[in-house]
């Protein structure tokens, strides 16, 4: 039963991208998805992805990751994930715009604040989030709990686009760098995606004293041993698009990036850029998954009988969505936390998971996936029992 989705839907969304930028183009067909993993628990809750990569195969395999997140986190939330296959850079802000409303057109009648709630993923944002929330109010009256990852003026929460870098994989990485003896204060880090999630864990990580020796994004990496000045690296991104040429730091593909020698590597791109060709050449102590899926199975065999730590995605990213459910929470209240009390709230709690999942680890002789899906599925499996599903 866990194995398969409760429910796959797969739209298609013809659009004339050229009518709405300057592109010249033809009639296309996008095809967007969304897979409902389990709903034993609550609500389906996940991302919603745009990327040219995007199939449903990808799409279920996130689905069901969801589900063990947010059973992991112990919300009362099951587990889905959509997504439409599209370059997002080929697209005017407006054609996306229509591209998202008519997604969420097509979507609506398994969406709801309690049937399924979307949240940003990789090549969605606060905007995409806001196009969402209107669409689908369009039709059901005004609902920001229909989405979270909206922007604070349409009841996004405080803290939530920070919450999985700043937060959580940084503050999950101390945890985890203590456990193994790894001081965080002068170590060095490695990061492979300098999106929402790598942008603000480098924030985070240079606050807490280490220093980023290397960063990538989707064209390549750049590197400097006395490390990278991150607010530079984002003034340049945001100048040029990209961190290549980023002064005072040598290029290097983000194949070479990821074998570099460090304390800490941190893959928060997309899946399966830690696989077999590369697990045997990792010399980081500590991998800290703040992307989901970043090290295939057969690699993760790898790190652990290479002696690496790999802090898995459920754990180290969830984060993010525990933030989506404070912000669904604060709109259910009609009543929104102030920052402190989100972060509070975060840190408290994941502080207690990281703890549960590496005192079973412990106990059990097992890496800390193992536990952290011991704990997760335990729940799934028992909300099934109870409601005899
Ligand atoms: N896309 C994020 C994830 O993969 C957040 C999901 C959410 O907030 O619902 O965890």
């Amino acid at each position: 039963m866990l194995l398969s989705a409760f429910r796959e839907t797969a739209v298609s969304i013809p659009l004339r991208p050229h009518r709405h930028s300057d592109n010249d183009g033809e009639l296309r067909t996008y095809i967007g998805y969304r897979v409902q993993h389990n709903h034993a628990r609550g609500p389906f809750k996940g991302g919603l992805r745009f990327h040219p990569s995007v199939n449903l195969g990808e799409i279920r395999a996130l689905a069901q990751l969801m589900t063990w997140k947010t059973a992991l986190v112990d919300i009362p939330f099951g587990g889905a994930k959509g997504g439409i296959a599209v370059d997002t850079t080929q697209l005017s802000a407006h054609a996306l715009e229509i591209l998202t409303k008519r997604f969420v057109q097509k979507m609506a009648p398994v969406l709801g604040m309690h049937q399924d709630i979307p949240a940003p993923d990789i090549g969605t944002n606060p905007q995409v989030m806001a196009w969402m929330l209107e669409e689908y109010s369009k039709s059901h009256g005004y609902t920001p709990g229909i989405v979270t990852g909206k922007p604070l003026e349409l009841g996004g929460s405080a803290g939530r686009l920070e919450a999985t870098g700043h937060g959580v994989v940084a503050y999950l990485a101390g945890k985890a760098a203590q456990d193994i003896h790894l001081p965080v204060k002068d170590a060095s880090v490695v990061i492979q995606g300098f999106g929402n999630v790598g942008f603000h864990t480098a924030q985070h990580l240079v606050t807490m004293g280490a220093k980023i020796t290397a960063l990538s994004d989707a064209r390549g990496g750049v590197r400097c041993e006395t490390g990278i000045d991150i607010a530079q690296a984002q003034r340049h991104v945001a100048d040029s698009g990209w961190l290549e040429g980023l002064p005072g730091t040598e290029s290097l593909s983000n194949a070479e990036l990821l074998e570099l020698p460090c304390d800490i590597l941190i893959p928060a791109a997309v899946e399966g850029t830690i696989n077999c060709d590369n697990s045997e050449a990792i010399q980081a102590r500590l991998v800290v998954e703040a992307a989901n899926i970043p090290v295939t199975h057969l690699a993760d065999t790898t790190l652990r009988e290479r002696g690496i730590t790999v802090v898995p995605d459920l754990l180290a990213n969830v984060g993010g969505v525990l933030v989506s459910y404070y912000e669904w929470v604060q709109n259910l209240q009609e009543f929104p936390w102030e920052y402190d009390t989100v972060i509070q709230r975060l840190e408290r709690r994941l502080g207690r998971v990281y703890t549960q999942v590496r005192d079973l680890a412990q106990q059990r002789g097992v890496d800390l996936r193992t536990a952290a899906y011991e704990v997760a599925i335990g729940r799934v499996n028992r909300a099934i029992d109870l409601r005899g599903f």
